[in-house]
């Protein structure tokens, strides 16, 4: 059995399974409350669940999915429901941050459509994450 740190703090593993070609990881949040988004009052009133899957960093060439376990919180001052939120993860990207930097820093010694079936991600979705890091990254000089 393949032991590895997922080295994201802010995530408990909760399963791994190991397919012929990728690694599925279940995860969870370890915190147990989070700030309404619409008010600012903390809840830990967990009204459901949902799964949310994103592609993470490979390992040992392995595709890696993280199945995260979404929390969603019900706010008891607003009335509210809303989902947890992430450090490594940004709402509605399929990727978590690190990797979305890891593709970008691939596709600058080489050219996107290289990256592109080496990596196995569509050309359009890798062009948007490359352009969206550039951006930032040319934002912050
Ligand atoms: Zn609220």
């Amino acid at each position: 059995m393949l032991s590895l740190s997922l080295g994201l703090p802010e995530f408990k593993v909760i399963k791994h399974d190991q397919f012929a070609d990728y690694h599925l990881i279940s995860v969870e949040k370890n915190s147990w409350e989070e700030r309404c988004i619409h008010c600012g009052f903390l809840s830990s009133i967990v009204h459901d669940r949902r799964t949310r899957k994103v592609r993470d960093l490979p390992i040992l060439n392995k595709d890696v999915y993280l199945l995260i376990h979404v929390k969603r919180y019900k706010c008891p001052n607003c009335l509210d429901v809303f989902s947890e939120r992430y450090e490594s993860v940004l709402p509605r990207k399929h990727q978590t941050n690190r990797l979305r930097e890891y593709l970008y820093q691939l596709c600058l010694g080489t050219t996107i459509e290289c990256v592109s079936s080496k990596m196995n991600i569509p050309y359009t979705t890798l062009k948007r994450i490359f352009y969206s890091i550039a951006e930032k990254v040319f934002n912050a000089k």
